[in-house]
This record gives C-alpha cells, sequence and structure tokens, in this order.
C-alpha cells in the first residue's frame, strides 16, 4: 500500500501572541501532516478577529513543509446548538455565530468546518434535528463560502442528536445545500453510541449504506475510557481505552480511508502533549507497552 496517503494530525490549541503561527508550528512539532484546531476558545462565542491571528505567517510555514490545507480541519465551538427549541434567543446566537464562523474558517484557507449536530434538550429528536436542518439552511442560504460542515457522530450523552448513523443521514437528506455537508466520524464516540468500532470492515460498510463514504471528510481517532453503547464520550490515549491500539491502527490505515484526515483528541498526559508519540506508534505500526509513563 505505498500509494497510501496517511494524513494523521491532532488537536492543537490555538493561543497569542503567535496564534496560527503558533499552531502550525507545534503541529509540525508532533509529526503531523494534518490538524484541528478552533478559532477561538472552544466553550465560548468570542472571537478575535482573524486579522491578527497570524494566518499568512502560518500559512507560509505550512508551505515551506509541503503541508496540504486541504486537510485541515477547525472544530466549531460546542455551545452551539443548533439543536435548541427551548430558547429562541440562544439559537439565533447561535445560526448567525455559525454564518461568522465559516467566514473565519475560510479566513485561514480551511475547507472543512466539523460541527456537532445539536442536542433536542430532551425535546425529542424529531423535534431537535428538525430545528438543525432549518439552521443549517438558514446559515448555508446566507455564510457565501464554499467551506464545508462535517457533522460529527457524537456519543448520544444526554439530548445529542447524531449517535446513529440514521440520525446524521437525516439531517444530511433534508438540507437544501447538501453539496455543502460532510461528516466526521469519531471512533470514541461511535464506540460509546453503541457501534462494533472493532470490526472497521462491518462498520464502514454500514456508514456506507446508510451515509455514503463519499460524504466522509474527517475522522475522530481516539480510544474510549468507557464500554461499548454506554453513550458517555470521554477520550483516552491510544491503547489505555477500551478500543485498544490496534483496532485504532485498522482504522488509520484502512484502504477506504485513504487520504481522509484523522486527527486525535486523546487528553494530555499531566503537562505533556501524547501526540508526538501516538503519531509515531501509529505511523510505524508498532504499539510501546506503557508508553504514558515514558513520555
Ligand atoms: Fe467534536
Ligand atoms: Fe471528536
Ligand atoms: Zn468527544
Amino acid at each position: 500500500m505505498s500509494d497510501y496517503k496517511l494524513y494523521l494530525g491532532s488537536h492543537i490549541g490555538m493561543g497569542g501572541p503567535a496564534y496560527y503561527e503558533g499552531t502550525v508550528k507545534e503541529a509540525l512539532s508532533y509529526g503531523e501532516n494534518t490538524f484541528m484546531f478552533y478559532t477561538g476558545a472552544p466553550q465560548n462565542t468570542r472571537r478575535t478577529a482573524t486579522s491578527v491571528l497570524h494566518i499568512e505567517e502560518g500559512r507560509k510555514i505550512l508551505q515551506e513543509n509541503g503541508v496540504d490545507e486541504s486537510k485541515l480541519i477547525v472544530h466549531a465551538p460546542y455551545i452551539i446548538n443548533l439543536g435548541n427549541t427551548l430558547k429562541p434567543d440562544t439559537y439565533d446566537l447561535a445560526v448567525n455565530f455559525l454564518i461568522q464562523e465559516l467566514r473565519r474558517v475560510q479566513d485561514f484557507h480551511v475547507s472543512v468546518l466539523v460541527l456537532h449536530p445539536g442536542s433536542h434538550l430532551g425535546e425529542g429528536f424529531e423535534k431537535g434535528a428538525k430545528a438543525v436542518v432549518e439552521g443549517l439552511d438558514y446559515v448555508l442560504e446566507r455564510d457565501g463560502t464554499n467551506v464545508k460542515i462535517a457533522l460529527e457522530t457524537m456519543a448520544g450523552k444526554g439530548g445529542e442528536i447524531g449517535r446513529t448513523f440514521e440520525e446524521v443521514a437525516y439531517i444530511l437528506n433534508n438540507v437544501k445545500h447538501k453539496e455543502r455537508l460532510g461528516v466526521c466520524l469519531d471512533t470514541c464516540h461511535i464506540n460509546d453510541g453503541g457501534y462494533d468500532v472493532a470490526d472497521v470492515d462491518g462498520t464502514l460498510k454500514e456508514f456506507d449504506r446508510v451515509i455514503g463514504l463519499d460524504k466522509l471528510l474527517c475522522v475522530h481517532v481516539n480510544d474510549s475510557k468507557n464500554e461499548r453503547d454506554s453513550h458517555k464520550d470521554r477520550h483516552d490515549n491510544l491503547g489505555y481505552g477500551t478500543i485498544g491500539f490496534e483496532t485504532i491502527l485498522k482504522w488509520v490505515k484502512h484502504p477506504l480511508l485513504n487520504g481522509i484526515p484523522k486527527v486525535l483528541e486523546t487528553p494530555w498526559v499531566g503537562e505533556k502533549a501524547p501526540y508526538k508519540k501516538e503519531i509515531e506508534m501509529l505511523r510505524s505500526g508498532v504499539y510501546e507497552e506503557d508508553w504514558r509513563e515514558n513520555l
């Protein structure tokens, strides 16, 4: 499989004063050829103007290092909830923020924004999902970019929409601008959501049947602290969770996932980022027992 294109990276923070330039340098220091970042704090919608985020400095370094910008990913803040039918003010805020965020993603010359579909807040899937579809239609009519939104598969915690491939497909099938939507599959989330992640072929076949593999824009490769079908969503380091290194490796190197960016969102080990080590092991295919202790 020498023509296999492996794009492997992690979530990287972005803080001042270097901002994007620092993000890019950090990703490269871990041996990454893709990465994912938030354009501001993940938990709020306060945003610094993109003009001061050192985007061109970062892009220059990407170019010098031969990184393909089309493989980079931005994650939307997780407080955006398009499934909210209880608080109209919050919903309006979310929709308008998302329009602004898509423009910010375009400012970075990134082409994919990962978005949690939302939570129905106890009002039931149908009500929540309809609001998500309406919200996406509103946004995609107005943002004026061609950035794609990748809906993430979720663990099904609380009222989370998108636990099953069917739930994700419902949104994809009902939005008007279908060409602007894709999917981000998270191995921890689908495990916690009830899928048998160890059966990679079977799970991908099911994904293809229900959603279509052509819709898959990104894979989040995380081990899970919880058992299959726990509906929990807590990521673990590779080899330390219930999924295990060998299964994660199968996802990373699966022939059907050739060329699709794969991004780690595994927890830091104390003060240390685990990504250099995790990426090294995934590239070599060799697992080092107790690697966290020797980090
Ligand atoms: Fe996510
Ligand atoms: Fe994820
Ligand atoms: Zn998660």
